[in-house]
């Protein structure tokens, strides 16, 4: 964490519905979490601004992260086959925020040309030297400068809440989707039955990284508004919001 002095604040207008107006929920580690008077989405606002990306990941992929390895790979193959399951065309696949690229490593095992991007270089370069994947590289999704339509699924899980300029994000997404591709998201739910009525005591609370609190209604009307269409939001024991969607 930087340290408190010099920290810019930003606030922002609502991200899914542009209102300007917002009741205060409480406050974790001096960030005050508010909730749109308009749509209903929970943040952080205003909020610290980083001149960095910080770095939520473990940065030591060689021990805890891989001793983990098969049984995340064995979970996210049955996530790939639950797109699979949505219609979603064999080509290429990306999946932003791929950390150490295991996501990417089951969708090629799929007979997807698999891509993945992060912000972050540890779990990269991982991927790239013990993982020997190609596509996979450090960076923003905004640079990279895929062509329009260049993807047929595109997966995010646990980033979308970390993105600063959500809009610009997932208009992204939207342009570098094939029309017709499908898009799977998971993030926290706030909607969800177990997510703690006592919100400041939700475990997904995180100052700084976790700036945004998505339910169905609210996770839906931002991916609309770009074009994207919800087709199904799974079921999850987990406060995990679970949403396909496929690019109109
Ligand atoms: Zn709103």
């Amino acid at each position: 964490m930087e340290s408190s002095n010099n920290i810019q604040w930003e606030k922002i207008d609502c991200p899914v519905c542009g209102s300007t107006h917002f009741d205060p929920l409480f406050e974790k580690k001096g960030e005050p979490f508010v909730r749109c008077q308009n749509c209903g989405l929970m943040l952080i606002n205003p909020r610290p601004v980083y001149d960095h990306v910080i770095n939520t990941y473990d940065d030591d992929y060689s021990d805890f992260y891989i001793k983990k390895a098969n049984k995340k790979m064995a979970r996210f193959k049955r996530w790939a086959k639950s797109v699979q399951k949505l219609g979603a065309r064999k080509g290429r696949w990306l999946d932003i925020g791929c950390s150490a690229g295991f996501v990417v490593k089951v969708a090629q095992g799929l007979g997807y040309d698999a891509y993945g991007v992060d912000v972050e270089s540890h779990g990269i370069e991982f991927a790239q030297s013990t993982l020997g994947l190609k596509n996979v590289s450090q960076g923003m999704l905004e640079d990279k400068n895929y062509p329009a339509g260049f993807f047929d699924v595109i997966s995010i899980y646990d980033v979308i809440e970390h993105v600063p300029d959500l809009n610009k994000f997932v208009a992204e997404i939207s342009r570098i989707l094939v029309k017709g591709g499908i898009l799977d998201i998971r993030t926290p739910d706030e909607g969800h039955w177990r997510t703690p009525k006592d919100r400041a005591t939700w475990n997904a609370i995180i100052p700084s990284e976790h700036l945004y609190y998505f339910n169905r209604k609210t996770l839906a009307m931002l991916l609309n508004k770009h074009g994207l269409k919800v087709v199904k939001q799974g079921f999850n024991f987990k406060p995990t919001l679970k949403t396909y969607a496929a690019h109109m």
